[in-house]
Parts: structure tokens; sequence; C-alpha cells
């Protein structure tokens, strides 16, 4: 469970929204080599304190193991369910975080434990260690700073265990390695989108765009085969097949997606006859401009020609 700067999606807030724990972060930059004091176990007296009054942003791969962990739960009833949509830290990217009980508990904590262990979201693998990733204001390409650093809460008794092990071992250890792996390249797209500030607003179709193909991959697929999708984007056949059979492959590709649609990247190729048509178009719409601009400009020389011609007229 993390407090992470870069991927700042655990925090805990008291009843007014307040962050009441930025003291709690231990003013030291860890590197991977690093070594913390830290285990978590159900011997702990403090076990599940931290499951309650927090906010878990959760990415897609989070949503897409958890779903999976549930029985392949369907997307919809997953997001209704367990979540609430909010906007990614810093940006205008709407996402989900988990929906807490009427007590403020996360809905798959129990007193035996996470009930969704193995399918927990990146966040709560995370905790207490944050990664701290500043490159936003950066110009492209330039350098980017990443470490770490420890959460020390008061109530977390997990630091006073004597197990010791690196920060490289703990991310091993927790499953981090594999869901950053897996979350990096939508992780990267929220990190550019925070870099612009909140001066360049997302169109609101942009956004909605954004939502839906980061919180529901079924609802992303149909839009694929369903849609006008297929006309306008040159998808290769296999790459059709690989993502029509295998969520892993469609929530890659809907990165790739959001990429170009959001940033024009050039991950997605679109028809040569879709860009000869567009530019078709533009041209008819300028032509069909100047035109109207001609015709303006005679209505408007006739006019002065006429006011002209009266004037000479009361003059004689
Ligand atoms: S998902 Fe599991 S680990 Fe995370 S807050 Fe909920 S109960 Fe705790
Ligand atoms: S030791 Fe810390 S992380 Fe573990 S249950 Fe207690 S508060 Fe949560």
């Amino acid at each position: 469970m993390a407090t992470n700067e870069g991927n700042d999606f655990r925090k805990k807030f008291d009843e007014t929204g307040y962050d009441k724990n930025p003291s709690n972060i231990l003013p030291q930059k860890l590197t991977l080599a690093s070594k913390i004091k830290f285990r978590c176990h159900p011997g702990v007296s403090c076990f599940t304190a931290c499951c309650g009054h927090i906010n878990i942003i959760l990415t897609p791969f989070d949503i897409l193991r958890i779903r999976r962990f549930l029985g392949n739960l369907d997307a919809d009833e997953f997001l209704l369910r367990f979540t609430t949509p909010t906007k990614l830290e810093k940006t205008d990217m709407p996402g989900v975080k988990i929906h807490l009980d009427e007590n403020g508990r996360c809905p798959f904590v129990t007193p035996e434990g996470c009930t969704i262990y193995e399918a927990r979201p990146t966040t709560c693998r995370y905790y207490p260690v944050g990664m701290a990733n500043f490159h936003e204001g950066a110009a492209e390409g330039t350098g980017s700073e990443e470490f770490y650093f420890l959460v020390k809460e008061p109530h977390c008794k997990g630091h006073e265990e004597e197990q010791v092990q690196t920060i490289a071992e703990w991310r091993k250890d927790q499953g981090i390695d594999v869901s950053d792996e897996m979350n990096k390249e939508w992780m990267e797209l929220v990190m550019r989108r925070k870099s612009f500030g909140l001066q360049a607003t997302l169109s609101e179709q942009a956004q909605k765009m954004f939502f839906m193909v980061s919180t529901n991959l079924d609802k992303f697929r149909d839009f694929i085969f369903n849609s006008s999708f297929l006309d306008i984007y040159e998808i290769a056949p296999e790459t059709l097949d690989r993502i029509k059979a295998d969520d892993i492959e469609l929530m890659k590709f809907s990165f790739k997606y959001l990429a170009s649609s959001l940033f024009g990247t050039n991950d997605l190729k679109i028809r040569q006859e879709k860009i000869k048509a567009k530019a078709a178009e533009i041209e008819k719409k300028r032509a069909e401009k100047e035109k109207e601009a001609d015709k303006t400009y005679e209505e408007l020389k006739a006019e002065r020609d006429k006011l002209h011609q009266k004037l000479k007229e009361q003059k004689k």
C-alpha cells in the first residue's frame, strides 16, 4: 500500500478530505539497495488498521486483476459495487477509487485480513514504501529523478518488527515489479498529463474516453469491434485476434490508443484513405470559406458603389 508521489494513489484523509499524513514521510531518499526494517503480518496488533479512511486509486491493471480474482466479474458490476469516480491526482483525468463502506473501511477488508490479497491494488502493495518520480515540468526527454521513501505512521506497528530487507526485495515480495510493469505505460500518460498542469484541460469527450478505456475494458473491446474504430485505424489482424481473446493484450493496446488519441503519438496508424478523406474535407471547407469571403467582398463592393453613385447624384 503506497504513498507514492509519482503515483500518489493512496493517502489517508480525515472527514474533511484533509491529508493528515504529510509529516509521516521520513525525509530520506531511498534506493533499491536501501534497507528497511518492516514486516506486516496477521500477528501485528494493528492488523488491517490501514485499510480504512484512505483513497485507493485503481489502475487499469488493478481493476482487471481484481475482477479476475472475483470470478471475472463484469466490469460494469465491479465499478458499480466497489468504486467511486474521482480525478487522478493533480490532473483533469477521471478515474476510480475504491468505494469505502459507511464506516470508512475498504469493502474487501475483514478481521482476518484482505479478502482479495492476491489481487490487492498496486498502492496497497507499496505501503509503507512510496516512490517519487520527479519529472513534472521537465522538457521532453530530459532527466527525471526516481527514488523511494518510507511512510511511518504512528498506528503502523510493522516498523517495530525485526525483519530487514532492501527496497528491491520488498518490491519483489509484494509483487510490485509485476504491477509497475503492467501499469507503466498508463502511469506515463497520467504523469505526462500532470506535467501540463491544469491550464490545458482535456475536452469533455477526451475525458469520457479516457475514463471508459481506463476503467472498463469490456466497453473498450465493444468500442473497437462494434463502432467505426476499425474504419479509422489500421490494426494488424494478428493484433485484433490477440485483443479479442486476451484482456492483458487489450489493456496494453488501450494504453497505445490513449497515447495516440490524447497526445498524438504514432502508436496507432490511421488509415490512408481516412487521412485523404480528412484532407479533402479540410480542403473543401477551405474552398467554401474562400467562396463565402469572395461573395461578401462582392456584396460590400456593390453596396459601396451604389452609395457612391447616390452621393454623386445628390451633388448634381
Ligand atoms: S484492498 Fe485489501 S489491502 Fe487494500 S485496503 Fe482493501 S483490504 Fe486493505
Ligand atoms: S503493520 Fe502497518 S501495514 Fe500492516 S496492518 Fe498494521 S498498519 Fe497496516
